[in-house]
């Protein structure tokens, strides 16, 4: 046997082992999002699962999309761009940090940018997509935690920027986003999730024009049951189910 094909058998040994571990993830992972639905008062069918595939290749992709999973979120523009011939049919979301030169590579190839942090990167969204004549739909990302290290909008000021957002053609605000700070303890975790889904549904109860609060995205491998219990209607789960990002790059 050549160098060569001893290598490609390793590969695809590995490879199947991958799969029968993302094969046991998603169901569990599905199983405990049904219950955890369940125990805050609604169906397994209103929580959405998104893989979060940053790192993973196309062909554990499509393995993931063979067992039923339907939504796919990509951080990073160039590495969406790379993969995205080569993904079967699903549903493909932005969920990571986008710089306004990046936007005209995104607009109608995601179903939704859930990563807008920004008036001004709103702003950029709603002229690309006039000019290609599509409505992208976006979430608002909220800096629940008001930690410096990262994006999104402060939540003393989401209520104008709603406004502001909401009135640009070409999007259309769907919900909310956010990722708390890392908490020690669950009551804090649980606070940060709690106070999103307050601004949720108060921005909902408004029923402004250009405002579809139906997305709550909150929850991530280490938190998503509690996100869930606390009003999350989407959880973006990455090496929970595909495997640890370090050992696997
Ligand atoms: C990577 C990532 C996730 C998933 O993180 P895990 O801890 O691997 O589940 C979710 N949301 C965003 C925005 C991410 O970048």
């Amino acid at each position: 046997m050549t160098e060569k094909s001893c290598d490609t058998l390793e590969q695809s040994e590995e490879f199947a082992r991958r799969c029968t571990v993302l094969e046991e993830n998603y169901k569990r992972i599905c199983d405990r999002i049904a219950q955890a639905a369940v125990r805050s008062g609604r169906k397994p069918e209103d929580i959405t699962l998104l893989g979060a595939t940053k790192t993973v290749s196309p062909e554990l992709i499509n393995h993931a999309i063979g067992l039923g999973l339907q939504h796919i979120g990509e951080n990073r523009v160039q590495e969406l761009m790379d993969k995205y011939d080569a993904l079967l049919p699903c549903d493909k979301q932005f969920i990571g940090v986008l710089q306004t030169n990046k936007v005209k590579y995104l607009i109608g190839r995601v179903s939704l940018i859930q990563s807008v942090s920004s008036v001004h990167l709103a702003q950029e969204i709603s002229r690309l997509s006039q000019k290609a004549g599509v409505i992208t739909p976006i979430l608002l990302e909220v800096n629940v935690g008001k930690e410096a290290s990262k994006s999104g909008f402060l939540p003393e000021e989401l209520e104008e920027n709603v406004a502001s957002v909401a009135a640009l053609p070409g999007l259309r605000i769907d919900g909310l986003m956010a990722i708390p700070p890392i908490c020690d303890q669950k009551a804090q975790l649980e606070q940060y999730f709690s106070v999103m889904n307050e601004y949720f549904i108060d921005i909902k109860s408004k029923k402004s024009d250009n405002v579809n609060m139906n997305i709550l995205s909150m929850g991530m491998s280490a938190d998503y049951e509690t996100a869930i219990t606390c009003g999350a209607t989407m959880v973006r789960i990455g090496s929970l189910l595909f495997g640890s990002r370090i050992l696997h790059h």
